[in-house]
C-alpha cells in the first residue's frame, strides 16, 4: 500500500485550505491525498468574514465593503470599519480556484470516496474510504462530527437560512452589507437578518438564529418573507439560490489532536469561534500555523498560547448570558458594534490587549455579564 505524506479527510472549506497552503510551501512536493464524498461543483455556501489588507484569497473575493450597515435597539446605520474590510467569498468561486491551483501539482491526488473510519496506528493515520484502505504520515480529519452534549457547557446553535434574491426594483445599496438587522420578533432569543448586496436589485438575504432549537424550513421562510416584504422596496422578486446552514457555538473543548498521526481541522477541530460561528478565517490562521509548524519541526502542532485562553472564558461568559436570557440579544450586540468598532472586530480576532478587553467589558450591562461569570465559574469547578 503507498504511503503518503498527508492524507486530508475532507476536501471541504479547511481540507483544501490546507492543501492549497501545502502546495504553497516548502511542502509542496510531498504527497497529499484528499478524500471526500463530494465533487464541490456546487455554490453550497457564502463566507464572510473580515479582513485587514490583502488576504489569500483576494482575487476570487466577490464582494468587499469598508462600511457596514447596523440596525440594533439604540442605533441604526452606518459602523465603519476603519482598516478592515468586510469581505464576501462563494464557495463555488472558492472550491474552482483551489481546484485549479491544486491541478498544477502531481502530488496531490484526489479520491471521491466516503470515509467510513480513520484510526491511528504505530505505521500512521490510517483511513478505510469505500472499504480501500489508505495510510499517511499524517491525517488532517475535517469529517468528525463534534458531540456537543455535555451539560456543563454551553451548546447553542447558529442557524440559519438565506435567498439570493433578485428584485424588480433597485432597493439595495451595494455600498452596505447589512451585517445585522434586528427588526424582527425576537422571541426571546437572538434573531436578526443579514442582507448582503451584490448589486442594486441582487442580495443574500438571511433569517439566522442564535438559540438551542432549529425551526422548520417554512418557519425561515415565513420569517424571510416577512422582513422582505416590510423592509425591502423589492416590488417583485425572484429566488435564485437558497442556503441553509447550522454552526455549533459551543464552548465544550474539543480534541484538535486525538492522537499521534491525526489532526483535526475545520469545524472539527473546534475552529469555529464560539461566540460568533464565525469559522473562515480562524481555519485560515490556524491552518497557516500548522503549515508553518510542519515546515519549522516535521510536526503539525500549532502554538498556543496560554494567556490566549482568557478569550475562551469571554466566549462562555457571553454563551451563558445568551443561554440564560440575562440580557436581551439585541441590546447586547447593539451595545458591542456601537460603542466598541473597530475594537470589536480586534477582540473578536482574538488579537486585543487585556486593557482594550476591559474597555470592551465596560461598555456591557455588568450585572447580567458578572452574573453569567459566576455562573461559568460555577459550571467548571462543580460542573
Ligand atoms: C451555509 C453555511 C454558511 C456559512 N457561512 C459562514 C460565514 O459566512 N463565515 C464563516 O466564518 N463561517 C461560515 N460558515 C461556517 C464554516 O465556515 C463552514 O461550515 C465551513 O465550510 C467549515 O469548513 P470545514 O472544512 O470544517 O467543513 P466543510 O466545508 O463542511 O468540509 C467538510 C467536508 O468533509 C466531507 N465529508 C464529511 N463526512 C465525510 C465522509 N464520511 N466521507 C467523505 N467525506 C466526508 C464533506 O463532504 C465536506 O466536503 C458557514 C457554514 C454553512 C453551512
Amino acid at each position: 500500500m503507498k504511503k503518503y505524506d498527508f492524507i486530508i479527510a475532507g476536501g471541504g472549506m479547511a481540507g483544501l485550505s490546507l492543501a492549497y497552503y501545502l502546495t504553497q510551501s516548502s511542502l509542496r512536493d510531498r504527497s497529499i491525498l484528499i478524500i471526500d464524498r463530494d465533487v464541490k461543483n456546487q455554490n453550497d455556501r457564502t463566507w464572510c468574514f473580515w479582513e485587514k489588507g490583502q488576504g489569500p484569497f483576494e482575487s476570487i473575493v466577490f464582494r468587499k465593503w469598508e462600511t457596514v450597515s447596523f440596525h440594533g435597539t439604540t442605533y441604526s446605520g452606518p459602523i465603519d470599519m476603519v482598516d478592515y474590510h468586510y469581505k464576501m467569498l462563494r464557495g463555488i468561486d472558492f472550491y474552482a480556484f483551489i481546484e485549479a491551483e491544486l491541478a498544477k501539482y502531481p502530488t496531490v491526488e484526489r479520491k471521491i470516496a466516503t470515509i467510513n473510519r480513520i484510526k491511528d496506528t504505530p505505521q500512521g493515520g490510517f483511513v478505510i474510504a469505500d472499504d480501500e484502505p489508505y495510510i499517511a504520515d499524517y491525517v488532517f480529519d475535517s469529517t468528525f462530527a463534534l458531540k456537543l452534549d455535555q451539560p456543563e457547557n454551553h451548546n447553542l446553535l447558529q442557524h440559519f437560512k438565506g435567498w439570493v434574491i433578485t428584485t424588480e426594483k433597485a432597493c439595495f445599496d451595494p455600498n452596505y452589507p447589512e451585517i445585522m438587522d434586528f427588526r424582527v420578533e425576537q422571541h426571546g432569543d437572538c434573531r436578526f437578518l443579514y442582507v448582503l448586496p451584490f448589486n442594486e436589485k441582487t442580495a443574500l438575504v438571511e433569517f439566522t438564529l442564535f438559540n438551542d432549537k432549529l425551526l422548520s424550513q417554512e418557519e425561515y421562510e415565513a420569517d424571510l418573507r416577512q422582513y422582505i416584504d416590510r423592509y425591502l422596496d423589492t416590488g417583485a422578486y425572484r429566488i435564485s439560490e437558497t442556503e441553509y446552514g447550522v454552526i455549533p457555538m459551543s464552548d465544550e473543548t474539543t480534541t484538535e489532536n486525538p492522537s499521534d498521526h491525526i489532526i483535526r481541522i475545520g469545524t472539527s477541530g473546534g475552529y469555529t469561534k464560539a461566540s460568533t460561528g464565525y469559522t473562515f478565517q480562524r481555519t485560515q490562521r490556524y491552518l497557516q500555523d500548522i503549515v508553518h509548524s510542519l515546515h519549522q519541526t516535521g510536526k503539525p502542532h500549532r502554538k498556543r498560547s496560554w494567556f490566549k485562553g482568557r478569550f475562551k472564558l469571554y466566549d462562555s461568559i457571553f454563551l451563558n448570558v445568551l443561554q440564560k436570557h440575562r440580557h436581551p440579544a439585541d441590546d447586547i450586540f447593539t451595545k458591542i458594534y456601537t460603542k466598541n468598532s473597530p475594537r470589536v472586530f480586534t477582540f473578536l480576532d482574538e488579537d486585543t490587549r487585556l486593557i482594550d478587553e476591559i474597555r470592551l467589558f465596560t461598555t456591557m450591562p455588568w450585572w447580567p455579564f458578572t452574573a453569567a461569570l459566576f455562573d461559568v465559574l460555577r459550571r467548571k469547578i462543580v460542573g
